[in-house]
C-alpha cells in the first residue's frame, strides 16, 4: 500500500496494545522507521509484515515513540481533523458539565484523543498547554480553531514543564490570542465563585479534576469540623462552608495559596470566622494539632514525577495518610488522593490500608474516586488516570493488634 506518512515498523508481536486501543507505543516496540522524522511528525505505525495499524505522532527522543491520533490507518490528520476532535470535546463538555458553571477542562490530551494537548476553560478565558512536538507542530492550526470555535476573549499558553523538554521542547508561556487576561478572573463552578490566577496559578490556575470530589464534600459537611490539607485556592474549604460546615481549617505551604483560599471564601459570603487558614508544611502542623475532625481531606501534590521514586513517595503517602487519620473523630470520614502517574490505584489502596492498620484502626470503603467527566481518560490507557481517590469510614481498633512488622506493600518495611 502507498502511504502517505513514513512507516514506522514494530518489533514482531508488538502490536497487540495498539490493537486493543492503547494510544503509545514505546520505544522498544519500534524496530526501524522509513525516512528520519523529525519529533512530531506523523507517521503510520505498520506490523513487522507491514499490515497497517495507525496513524500518530513520532517521536525519537522519548520512550513514548508513537502517540495515536486515529486508529484508522487511511486517516489525514489535518486541520480538518483536529477541528472534529475539538468539536467533538466540547459536544461531550455540554453534556457532562453541570449548569451554572463556566470553568472546566474542555481538551484532556490523549482522553480527547489529542495527545499532549490540554485546554481549560476559566468563563472567557482558555489556558492552553502543549506538551508533545506532535501537538507543537499543529500550534497555530489548534490555536485558530480554539478561537473560531470558542471565540475567548483571551487565550493564555502555559506549556511548561518537564514533559515538554523529555520532548526535546523548551518552555513557552504568555498570551497566545487576544490580549494578557487579568491577573485573577473569576470564574463559577455551581454557582460558587473562585479566583483564579491564570498566569502563574498551579496548573493552569484551578484544580478542574477535582469539582465532582468537592461537590460531595459539599453535601456531607452539614455541621461538621473539617480539616483540608493541601488546600491550595480553598476549593474543597468553600464546598464545606457552603454545605454548612461547623469550621473548616486550610493547611498549604504556599502564602498565595493561603490568600486565595481567605478571598474564595468571603467572596461566597461565607463567615469569616469559620475558616482557619494556615500556611504550614502540613507534615509539621499535623503533628502539632490537637485538633479532632468529622471530616479530613488529603490532597497532597504528586510526591512522584518518575518510576524510580516510586518507593519514596509510597513512604510519602503512607506519612501523610497516617497523620490525617489520627486527626479523625471515631466514625471521621477521610478523603485522601494521590495525583502521581505512578503510583495507580491498587498501590494506592496498599499504602492507605498500610496507614490505617498501622494506626490500629479499620476503615470501610464508601467511595472510590477519580476526576470529574470533564476529564476523559480512554479506558484502554491506564496511564491517563492520575488522579485517583479515596473516601473512607475510619473507626476504633476493630479487636486486632496492629502489626508494623507486617509489609503491606512488599517493598520493605519501612514503607
Ligand atoms: N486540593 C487542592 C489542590 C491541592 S494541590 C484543590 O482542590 O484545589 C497541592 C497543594 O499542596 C499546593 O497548593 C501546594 O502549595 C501544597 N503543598 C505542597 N507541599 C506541601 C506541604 N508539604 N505542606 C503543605 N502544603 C503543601
Amino acid at each position: 500500500m502507498k502511504t502517505r506518512y513514513p512507516r514506522l515498523f514494530l518489533q514482531p508481536g508488538r502490536e497487540r496494545s495498539l490493537l486493543q486501543g492503547h494510544p503509545w507505543l514505546f520505544s522498544g516496540a519500534v524496530a526501524r522507521c522509513e525516512g528520519s522524522p523529525e519529533p512530531g511528525e506523523l507517521v503510520l505505525a505498520v506490523t513487522a509484515d507491514e499490515t497497517p495499524l495507525a496513524v500518530g505522532f513520532y517521536n525519537p527522543l522519548t520512550n513514548i515513540a508513537f502517540r495515536c491520533l486515529s486508529h484508522d490507518p487511511e486517516s489525514m490528520v489535518d486541520r480538518n481533523f483536529l477541528r472534529r476532535l475539538i468539536v467533538d470535546a466540547r459536544a461531550l463538555r455540554e453534556k457532562v458539565v453541570p449548569g451554572r458553571t463556566d470553568a472546566y477542562r474542555l481538551i484532556n490530551a490523549e482522553g480527547d484523543g489529542l495527545p499532549g494537548l490540554v485546554v481549560d476553560r476559566y468563563g472567557p478565558y482558555l489556558a492552553v498547554s502543549f506538551s508533545t512536538a506532535g501537538v507543537e507542530r499543529f500550534h497555530r492550526e489548534i490555536l485558530d480553531i480554539l478561537r473560531k470555535e470558542f471565540k475567548p476573549v483571551a487565550i493564555y499558553e502555559r506549556s511548561e514543564g518537564k514533559a515538554r523538554s523529555l520532548e526535546g521542547l523548551t518552555d513557552r508561556t504568555g498570551p497566545a490570542a487576544g490580549r494578557m487576561p487579568p491577573p485573577i478572573v473569576d470564574i463559577r463552578e455551581n454557582d460558587l465563585i473562585f479566583e483564579v490566577d491564570i498566569l502563574s496559578g498551579q496548573k493552569t490556575g484551578f484544580f478542574l479534576d477535582q469539582r465532582i470530589n468537592r461537590e460531595l464534600v459539599g453535601s456531607l459537611a452539614r455541621g461538621a469540623r473539617v480539616l483540608n490539607c493541601f488546600s491550595y485556592s480553598g476549593g474543597f474549604s468553600v464546598y464545606a462552608g457552603q454545605g454548612g460546615a461547623a469550621e473548616v481549617t486550610s493547611v498549604d505551604v504556599s502564602l498565595a495559596a493561603g490568600r486565595l483560599a481567605k478571598a474564595n471564601w468571603t467572596k461566597n459570603d461565607l463567615p469569616e470566622g469559620d475558616h482557619r487558614v494556615i500556611t504550614a508544611d502540613v507534615f509539621d502542623y499535623l503533628r502539632g494539632d490537637e485538633g479532632r475532625y468529622d471530616l479530613v481531606i488529603l490532597d497532597p501534590p504528586a510526591f512522584t514525577k518518575s518510576t524510580k521514586d516510586v518507593a519514596r513517595a509510597a513512604a510519602g503517602y503512607k506519612e501523610i495518610n497516617m497523620q490525617g487519620i489520627g486527626k479523625l473523630k471515631e466514625g471521621g470520614l477521610l478523603f485522601t488522593f494521590s495525583c502521581s502517574n505512578f503510583i495507580d490505584e491498587a498501590l494506592f489502596e496498599k499504602i492507605v490500608l498500610g496507614a490505617i492498620r498501622d494506626r490500629g484502626k479499620m476503615a470501610r470503603l464508601l467511595k472510590v474516586l477519580g476526576p470529574g467527566p470533564d476529564h476523559p481518560v480512554n479506558l484502554a490507557h491506564s496511564e491517563g488516570r492520575y488522579l485517583k481517590g479515596l473516601m473512607l469510614s475510619v473507626s476504633g481498633s476493630g479487636g486486632f493488634q496492629t502489626r508494623p512488622d507486617l509489609d503491606f506493600l512488599g517493598m520493605g518495611k519501612n514503607i
